[in-house]
């Protein structure tokens, strides 16, 4: 790339370089980002479909960023990920969470969100059961979602894990389900209590008959195998009624509220008592 007239190819280089030390950069940021506070968590609710009642909070973690702001957690779970922090991160998000729900009404659980590689520590159900003691919050009330890359690695491992952690009363979800390539196979190697319907599928619910077709078909199978299905991803009032027409369970998503911080949850609560 030194030539003249290569200038292309030594263009397509620098830009690569310059990812790649941006991508460093912040993992070493998000390194600190734990210790000096820039993690928080929001809690987005879940709402029962027929009563239209709050079941439950989902957990999502925020960075703020001093200079570079707000970070979506699509762009730095992944670095957490390759740089080896999302053990600490999960914990953090996981101790958090029970924390905050401890001071809801006890019918109303926390979701949280397990990225397969929390489970190759080997540690996972200690680290569990040890927050569920130290926050005081009844296994009962806490919810597990994982995606499918996990059951990928099919380690007897994994199962041990899930089992152990349902025993002691944990709900486990399967999240996104229908984006990945054996969504269904999945369902015959663990018993999920709940099914995350990705919202690519409910986006056009309210417009796309093949969509109903399909949200319907997963809605029975669900059904059939003992699980509650939620809709995730609704934001008109159009989707709900045809959710709920098909019998969806549960739905979440903008319609309802968008994530909101921890202090507001017995806001929203509240309201949505009042009607
Ligand atoms: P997810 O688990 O599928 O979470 C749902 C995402 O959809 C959230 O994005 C939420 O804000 C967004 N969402 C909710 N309702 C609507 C809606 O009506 N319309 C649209 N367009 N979006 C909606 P968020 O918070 O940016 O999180 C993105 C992903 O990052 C999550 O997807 C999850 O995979 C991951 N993530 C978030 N927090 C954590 C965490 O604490 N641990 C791990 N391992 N992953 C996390
Ligand atoms: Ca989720
Ligand atoms: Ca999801
Ligand atoms: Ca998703």
């Amino acid at each position: 790339a030194k030539a003249e007239g290569r200038g292309t190819y030594r263009y397509f280089e620098t830009e690569m370089d310059a990812r790649l030390r941006k991508r460093r950069a912040l993992e070493l940021e998000l390194r600190t980002a734990i210790d000096d506070g820039q993690l928080s968590v929001h809690y987005q609710p879940l709402v029962d479909l027929s009563t239209r009642t709050v079941t439950s909070f989902e957990a999502l973690v925020r960075w703020q960023h001093p200079e570079r702001g707000a970070i979506p957690p699509v762009e730095f779970i992944p670095l957490a990920e390759e740089g080896n922090l999302i053990g600490r991160i999960g914990e953090f998000v996981l101790r958090e969470a029970c924390r905050t729900a401890l001071a809801w009404p006890e019918e109303v659980r926390v979701a949280v969100n397990l990225s397969p590689l929390q489970f190759r520590s080997g540690t996972l159900f200690q680290t569990v059961r040890r927050i569920l003691f130290e926050t005081g919050l009844p296994a009962t009330r806490l919810e597990l979602e994982i995606t499918e890359a996990l059951l990928l690695e099919r380690t007897d491992n994994v199962l041990a894990t899930l089992h152990a952690l349902r025993a002691l009363g944990v709900r486990i979800a399967m999240d996104d389900f229908g984006t990945g390539y054996s969504s269904l196979s999945y369902l015959r190697s663990f018993p999920f209590d709940k099914i995350k319907i990705d919202q690519s599928f409910i986006r056009d619910v309210a417009s796309d008959p093949e969509a109903v077709a399909i949200v319907r078909a997963i809605v029975t199978l669900g059904g059939s195998l003992g699980m509650r299905v939620t809709a995730e991803g609704i934001e008109d009032e159009a989707a709900v009624g045809l959710l709920d027409a098909v019998g969806c369970n549960e739905g979440q998503g903008y319609f309802f509220s968008r994530p909101c911080r921890g202090e507001d949850v017995p806001v929203l609560l509240n309201r949505a008592r009042e009607g």
